[in-house]
């Protein structure tokens, strides 16, 4: 069964007053993350990854050795981080549930300080990739920042939270300023609640 793109859960222009236009969203959702769907599909055809899960190829074909990453893991896993990235943002004023700022302050000292370190994994990560909130192994919580398309399950954590700092998702709204469309991730975007529910 060919993997399909699933439809943002918001209207393109619904987050427009939050800082990410309707046209970075017809050019990220139905260009970018599209073209992820499509190539993957074709990449994973007649091979034995075709039956398999999201999750299962992106475990399976991850080389941790390389930078490059292969044809099959890299549109495969940026599906997935996409399918994510939408649910994670949300039109409406998102108040953080108590059990997630409860696990951040335990982790981070405050929830101040998870943003700025959050914000900092962002800027800093070079070229293409993600900055991440993991729930890790042993349970505590901890901000990763990965190149291109590789992700938090390539480590066997669990993403809590993951911005997008690969140019297409920034430069029609905030030009070359990646640490403002950071911030404004965090203020205006994130759905927290749905970032406490994969806790
Ligand atoms: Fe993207």
């Amino acid at each position: 069964m060919p993997f399909s793109l699933p439809d943002l859960p918001y209207a393109h222009d619904a987050l427009a007053a939050h800082g990410m236009s309707a046209e970075t969203l017809e050019f990220h959702h139905d260009k970018h993350h599209k073209a992820y769907v499509v190539n993957g599909n074709k990449a994973i055809e007649g091979t034995p990854w075709a039956d398999k899960s999201l999750e299962e190829i992106i475990k399976g074909t991850y080389d941790p050795n390389t930078v490059a990453q292969n044809g099959i893991f890299n549109n495969i896993s940026q599906l997935w981080n996409h399918n994510q990235f939408w649910e994670m943002m949300s039109p409406g004023v998102s108040e953080m549930p108590s059990e997630l700022e409860k696990a951040l302050v335990e982790s981070f000292g405050s929830v101040a300080k998870f943003m700025d370190e959050f914000k900092a994994a962002g800027a800093g990560q070079f070229g293409s990739g993600w900055a991440w909130l993991v729930k890790d192994t042993d349970g505590g919580l901890k901000v990763t920042k990965t190149e291109n398309g590789v992700n938090p399950l390539c480590f066997g954590q669990t993403a809590l939270l993951g911005c997008d700092v690969w140019e297409h998702s920034y430069y029609i709204d905030f030009r070359n300023a990646r640490p403002d469309y950071l911030s404004n991730f965090l203020d205006n975007l994130v759905n927290w609640e749905n970032v406490a529910s994969r806790l």
